[in-house]
């Protein structure tokens, strides 16, 4: 298993303190990862920074080239990575085969050609004997920092974007999931040019916070929880870093009384619930009209109850366990003080099964108000709640009282009402009888405290370039 570093051109294994690497299935060790001391961290953006002025006068088609091959290298070892991601998340594995392997290949073959089809304005003489034109170039040095969840698809997201706009860039995963980007960093090496793409490992307070201070790094890049993120805005201001902040979320979903069932609650068994419900995106507050609540809650809590988690034989395995103990004893905290809500019920779910690994049952809570704080605060775990709704003033109004602003969905047979609703969401995404669909053509990102980076998608270049003016005196 590889634990080396990637610093540079060299790879060398952490001398800070170790941390434990745990199996979430079992609660076994899969490793000691030793952390990057802040000397290794010094390093990283050594090399990162010494290799920008070359790297950053690339040409596209050249940076195309190398990501393209990375994708190859990803795409022939699907099966290793997907291993190692099902081993040190939890998730079944076949669904990292088939869900995030594409996923992850296909992002750094959509940035490849991307970078190579930027469009700007047009250069033009704005003032009598001055030619302007406006240039698109990279910021820098780029601090990433990635959260657990989805490590390699997070480590794809923040790598593809960042390289092809001709960034360097240090990258931190979670210290808790480090496995499949120090698998990565192997193959960055054989691809990209010495200090070109760094690979530290370790945790937040200490190799995080040496690698967002360090006043060498132009832009910090982070996916993570919202008080991370002010901890990244912190830090930014000594020397006014740029910010990409991708943070929280809290999706609604409205089912209006003419929905299509079916599709609400096949929608919502897959997407409320897939990584156990450790997504930014799912599809967790539902809002459901008055005619069509009480069979909604029934139909999903059967729904929820058929997912099939914990199996011998992990191909059956829809949903994997929570990544640790603490994550789920986080989760189990919110239930418990759901339960203790007089108007709440438990329609499904609500304990942690018997026996080894983090897992939580897929829980369905029937009778949320507003104001309660399982309606409110992101769980990141296998928890929907249902409200119900009267109008659609009052759905969409409840849909928006919220601090984060990232996903949300409306379901409904009327395409007009879905549209129109669609309108006066205040999200960065609202998806029309679907949730969670996610292609790398589109931008991710939210509004209000889940951010305001850009990830995928054209948009993601925008963000890690700047815009600069260069006029020619033609007199
Ligand atoms: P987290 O904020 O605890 O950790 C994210 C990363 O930040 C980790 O690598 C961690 O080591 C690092 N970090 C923590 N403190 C730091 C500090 N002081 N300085 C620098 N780095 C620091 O989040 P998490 O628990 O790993 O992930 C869950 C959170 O991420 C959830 O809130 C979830 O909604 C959010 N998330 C958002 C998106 C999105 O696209 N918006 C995607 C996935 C996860």
């Amino acid at each position: 298993m590889d634990i080396a570093l990637r610093i540079g051109d060299r790879f060398e294994n952490g001398t800070g303190a170790p941390e434990r690497v745990l199996n979430p299935r079992t609660g076994e060790v899969i490793a000691d990862v030793p952390e990057a001391s802040p000397a290794q961290v010094e390093d990283a953006v050594s090399a990162a920074a010494n290799a920008f002025e070359s790297w950053s006068r690339t040409t596209p088609a050249e940076r195309s080239l190398m990501l393209l091959r990375l994708a190859d290298l990803i795409e022939r070892d699907a099966d290793a990575y997907a291993d190692l991601e099902a081993l040190n998340c939890g998730k079944p594995r076949h669904l990292v085969l088939a869900d995030e392997m594409p996923a992850v290949v296909d992002c750094f073959r959509f940035f490849a050609g991307a970078v190579r089809t930027m469009h700007g304005p047009v250069a033009g003489e704005y003032l009598a004997g001055h030619t302007s034109m406006i240039r698109r170039d990279p910021v820098g040095v780029i601090a990433s920092i990635a959260p657990w969840n989805y490590p390699l698809m997070m480590a794809a997201w923040k790598l593809a974007p960042a390289l092809a706009a001709g960034n360097t860039i240090v990258l931190k995963p979670s210290e808790q999931t480090p496995l499949t980007a120090l698998k990565l960093a192997k193959h960055l090496a054989e691809i990209f040019p010495e200090g070109v793409a760094n690979i530290v490992c370790g945790r937040g307070e200490s190799v995080g916070r040496k690698l967002i201070s360090d006043p060498r790094v132009a832009m910090i890049s982070l996916t993570g929880d919202v008080g991370t993120g002010r901890k990244v805005l912190a830090a930014a201001q000594a020397t006014l870093k740029r910010t990409h902040l991708e943070l929280g979320g809290k999706a609604p979903v409205i089912v209006f009384d003419d929905a299509d069932l079916d599709a609400v609650v096949a929608g919502l068994r897959g997407f409320g619930f897939y990584n156990a419900g450790q997504d930014c995106t799912a599809a967790c507050r539902v809002y459901a009209g008055p005619k069509i609540y009480e069979r909604l809650v029934a139909d999903l809590a059967s729904a929820a109850s058929s997912l099939v988690f914990n199996a011998r034989d992990d191909s059956q395995n829809e949903i994997g366990p929570l990544i640790s103990e603490r994550q789920r004893a986080r989760v189990a905290g919110f239930v418990e003080r759901a339960v203790g809500v007089k108007h709440i019920s438990i329609a499904a779910g609500g304990r942690q099964p018997d026996g080894p690994g983090f897992y939580f049952q897929p829980t369905v809570v029937a009778g949320a108000l507003q104001d309660d704080e399982i309606v409110r605060r992101e769980v990141f775990g296998p928890v929907v709640s249902i409200t119900r709704f009267s109008d659609v003033d009052q759905a969409v109004g409840w849909a928006n009282d919220s601090d984060y602003g990232l996903a949300s969905s409306v379901w409904t047979k009327d395409i007009s009402r879905g549209l129109a609703t669609a309108s006066r969401l205040r999200y960065g995404c609202t998806w029309v009888n679907c949730h969670f669909m996610l292609t790398n053509e589109m931008p991710h990102g939210g509004l209000k405290q889940s951010g305001y980076g850009k990830d995928l998608s054209m948009y993601a270049l925008e963000d890690y370039t700047v815009v600069r003016h260069i006029m020619i005196n033609t007199q």
